[in-house]
């Protein structure tokens, strides 16, 4: 289903992945835990534009763009 756009696989390493529906939903970028996989959605006006900008100076139009931030919560103890 990926390869039709209905379901989004958001890679947290090269071992796990999660999926989220994308059918009609509003464009957001997405924040994902890497020790729940959960996905915290967000919009920023400044980091849009900025992508914009980006492509523009390398002489695109952007179509779409996917941006994925993985992390693990401040004050949580990691691996090892
Ligand atoms: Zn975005």
């Amino acid at each position: 289903m990926t390869d039709l756009g209905i379901v989004q696989r958001l890679m947290l390493d090269d071992t796990q992945a999660t999926f989220e529906l994308v059918i009609g939903r509003q464009h957001h970028d997405q924040l994902v835990d890497v020790d729940s996989g959960q996905a915290l959605e967000f919009r920023d006006a400044e980091i849009e534009a900025l992508q914009h900008a980006i492509a523009k100076r390398l002489g695109y139009d952007l179509n779409d763009h996917r941006l994925v931030l993985i992390g693990r919560r401040r004050g949580t103890c990691g691996p090892g």
